[in-house]
């Protein structure tokens, strides 16, 4: 099927009839934090530097991505706030021609300090990282004592009207997983929108398992312990289920990646911070653009060069990522590497 032009605009369609408008792009592995489930606390086989896309390059793959038909583009890493020019980022995207809705998606441990400049800059919404509101337990969790800095960098982000602001939560059993209601009962007293999200086969390390993941049921009984919730209609392509809490207008949402896989509606490709165009989290391949961008060719030999990449790796994209087949193996990278 591929590329149609629908009323002026172009869309960038698969072999299975889904539109693709969300690109995520990665700026860097590095990161802050050492989540458990994410990388290893001792981890450091990082991207090496000159493979890093650098901004110029960024600009060009966001723009051909744009034209093609993308109009949201989220930022992630690793920690997209390590990137130090993250702020020029934001603003250079918002100043392309028809600039996309740009989100962020951060452990906010440098959200105070950049908050405003971002939201200045053109970025309309985050999405913060938080999986526990025990400080000595996110100490505990990520191998570091900036449980503050997260707070302090969610206050930033809503003064600065960086809203509706999300905040993401993973629950592991006997870690955290009694933190469901209170996590919940935290989010509706400060305006939080709160997601969980089932553990993914992503990490770093070999950590994850079906048995000892907590399952999306699992997560909506315990939280109908408490809270009177109900599904919410019209999910489109968003990944969250969200439920009405008590009836609404306040919702929560569960990401249940692995146990009611939502692949038929994902309208999502990737890029890695080293430049590698891929069209799902778990695909096993990935097509390298940072060759032709450091080809040499003349910028429109690369620009016909990356269209082409973008249009193919849209069409190779699977039906469905898998997990749930006995013969799934993992991606060769971690999710910190290929930008969640
Ligand atoms: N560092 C930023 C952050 O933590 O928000 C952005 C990158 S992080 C990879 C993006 C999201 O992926 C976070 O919400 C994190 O909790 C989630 N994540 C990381 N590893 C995961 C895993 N194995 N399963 C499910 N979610 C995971
Ligand atoms: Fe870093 Fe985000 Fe992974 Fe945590 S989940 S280690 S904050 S990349």
């Amino acid at each position: 099927m591929g590329e149609l032009r629908v009323s002026g605009s172009k869309q960038l369609v698969d072999t299975y009839g889904r539109v693709h408008r969300d690109l995520r792009v990665s700026l860097t592995d590095r990161c802050s934090l050492r989540c458990t489930y994410c990388m290893p606390a001792d981890f450091s086989d990082w991207i090496a530097n000159d493979k890093l896309l650098s901004t110029d390059e960024l600009i060009t793959v966001i723009g051909l991505c744009v034209d093609a038909g993308i109009t949201q583009v989220r930022l992630t890493g690793g920690e997209p706030l390590l990137r130090r020019d993250i702020v020029e980022v934001v603003r250079r995207i918002n100043e392309l021609p028809q600039p996309p809705r740009i989100s962020l998606t951060t452990n906010a441990l440098r959200l105070a300090e950049v908050a405003q400049e971002l939201k200045d800059a053109g970025l309309t919404r985050v999405n913060v990282s938080l999986d526990t509101l025990d400080p000595v337990r996110f100490k505990e969790m990520t191998h570091r004592d900036r449980f503050h800095d997260v707070i302090e960098g969610i206050e930033a982000a809503k003064a600065a009207g960086l809203t509706p602001l999300k905040v993401n939560a993973v629950l592991l059993k006997g870690v955290n997983d009694d933190e469901a209601i209170p996590l919940l009962k935290h989010a509706l007293a400060n305006d939080w929108n709160l997601r969980f999200i089932e553990q993914m086969p992503l990490d770093a390390g070999d950590l994850w398992a079906r048995p000892v993941m907590v399952t999306a049921d699992e997560i909506q009984s315990e939280l109908e312990r408490e809270f009177e919730l109900t599904p919410v209609p019209s999910r489109g392509s968003a990944p969250a289920e969200e439920f009405y809490v008590n009836g609404g207008p306040e919702t929560v949402g569960i990401i249940a990646s692995v146990t009611r896989p939502f692949c038929a509606a994902c309208d999502r490709l990737r890029l890695t911070a080293d430049g590698q165009f891929r069209n799902c989290l778990f695909a096993r391949e990935e097509t390298d653009v940072r060759a032709i961008l450091r080809s040499g060719l003349p910028q429109s030999e690369i620009d016909a060069g990356v269209q082409a990449i973008i249009e193919s790796v849209t069409k190779s994209k699977l039906p469905g990522h898998g997990i749930n087949d006995p013969n799934f193996i993992k991606p060769d990278r971690p999710m910190s590497a290929i930008g969640g």
